[in-house]
C-alpha cells in the first residue's frame, strides 16, 4: 500500500488499494474461487476506514497545524477567556489571538491570528506591519510569550531591537530572597556552566555532561534550529538527583547555542537604560489600549465569524480607538 511519504497512509492510497483487491475479487468469482475473506476486508476498508481517513484529512485541512478549531467558526480555536480566570469550570470558547502594535496608544498596525499562542504570530505581526507602514519598527518590545529562537533569529536578520523577553526573564534578573528559588534555578540547563574547549557542561555535582549528538528541526514556518544533547554519566549515585531530574535514566539536556547567545542579547538590551524606559512605556502603551477597547468602549466579543470578517471588524473598532484618542488630544 502507498503513503503519503511521512509514513503514514493517505485515502489516495487506500483507494488504490481497494481499487486492487475489487479487481482481484472479480477474478475470484470469475475463477468460481472463495472470495469471502476479501470481500470482508473490502468492506471494512471501505465502509469504514476510507470514510474516516477522508475525515480525518478534512480536519488536519482545517486545523492548518492548529490543536483544535471550533466547530461554529473553522477559523477559530479553542481559547481561554481571561474573563474565565477562577471560575469552577472555565470551558474554552472559540477565539481568535489578536495581536497590536502602538505608538502614544494610537495603534498603528494589527493582525488577527487562529493560532492559541503568541509565539507563532510575531512574524506574520511584523510582516502585517511592514506591508501596512511601509518599513518595520526600530525596536520591538514585547512580553515573555515571544521570546523564541525563530522570533530572535527574525529580529536580527531584519536589524530591529531585540527586547522580547523570554519564559525565565523574569527569574533571571530579580533577585529572590527565598533560598528554595535559587536553589531551583542551579538545575535549570541554560545555568550549567559551559567549557568551550572540552564541548562540556557542568552541572551541580560538579560532574561533566558530555556531547552525544547534535539533531536540527524544522518549524512550521520552516526556520530551521540546531540543538545538542549532553548527557552526564554520574546520576546513579548523585545526592543531587532528586532536585535535578526526574528522569528514569542519566540527566540529558539539550542546548541551542543560538538561542542561549539571542537570550544573552535580550537580556543586556531589556536590562540597559533603554531597555528599562522601554519596558516602562510598554506597559503604559499596549496594555491600555486593549483596556480602553475592552471597557471604557465595551468591545469584549466578535459579531462575525471567519478569519476575514473578524480582520475587517477589528480593524474598525481600531480605527475608532483612534479616532477618539486623536479628538481627546
Ligand atoms: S543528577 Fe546528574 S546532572 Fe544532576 S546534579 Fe547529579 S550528577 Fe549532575
Amino acid at each position: 500500500m502507498g503513503g503519503n511519504g511521512q509514513g503514514g497512509v493517505d485515502s489516495e492510497a487506500l483507494q488504490k488499494t481497494i481499487d486492487r483487491i475489487n479487481r482481484k475479487l472479480r477474478e475470484r468469482l470469475q475463477n468460481k474461487k472463495d472470495s469471502r475473506p476479501a470481500r470482508k476486508a473490502l468492506k471494512k476498508l471501505e465502509g469504514d476506514y476510507l470514510v474516516r481517513l477522508k475525515k480525518y484529512e478534512q480536519q488536519a485541512e482545517t486545523l492548518r497545524g492548529r490543536n483544535s478549531y471550533a466547530r461554529t467558526d473553522p477559523d477559530a480555536s479553542s481559547m481561554h477567556m481571561k474573563e474565565d480566570r477562577g471560575a469552577e469550570r472555565p470551558w474554552p470558547k472559540p477565539a481568535y489571538n489578536v495581536q497590536i502594535g502602538t505608538e502614544g496608544q494610537f495603534v498603528v498596525g494589527f493582525s488577527v491570528h487562529g493560532q492559541t499562542g503568541d509565539t507563532s504570530c510575531l512574524i506574520p505581526h511584523m510582516e502585517n506591519l511592514r506591508t501596512h507602514l511601509g518599513r518595520l519598527p526600530k525596536n520591538v518590545i514585547t512580553d515573555a510569550g515571544y521570546g523564541s529562537e525563530e522570533n530572535y533569529a527574525y529580529l536580527a536578520e531584519h536589524a530591529v531591537g531585540n527586547y522580547l523577553k523570554y519564559n525565565t526573564f523574569y527569574q533571571d534578573t530579580h533577585h529572590f530572597r527565598k533560598p528554595e528559588l535559587i536553589r531551583k534555578r542551579q538545575f535549570r540547563a541554560e545555568n550549567f556552566a559551559y567549557d568551550p574547549d572540552r564541548d562540556e557542561f557542568i552541572c551541580p555535582a560538579r560532574e561533566r555532561l558530555t556531547f552525544q549528538y547534535a539533531s536540527r528541526y524544522t518549524t512550521d514556518n520552516r526556520y530551521v534550529t540546531d540543538r545538542r544533547l549532553y548527557e552526564c554519566h554520574a546520576c546513579d549515585q548523585c545526592p543531587l538527583r532528586g532536585e535535578c531530574t526526574k528522569a528514569k535514566g542519566n540527566r540529558k539536556i539539550r542546548i541551542s547555542f543560538r538561542l542561549l547567545e539571542y537570550r544573552r542579547q535580550a537580556r543586556a538590551n531589556l536590562t540597559s537604560e533603554d531597555g528599562q524606559r522601554l519596558r516602562a512605556r510598554r506597559s503604559i502603551e499596549v496594555e491600555p489600549v486593549f483596556g480602553i477597547i475592552k471597557q471604557n468602549m465595551g468591545f469584549r466579543r466578535f459579531h462575525l465569524r471567519g478569519l476575514e470578517k473578524v480582520k475587517t471588524e477589528w480593524g474598525l473598532v481600531c480605527i475608532a480607538h483612534n479616532m477618539k484618542e486623536l479628538a481627546a488630544s
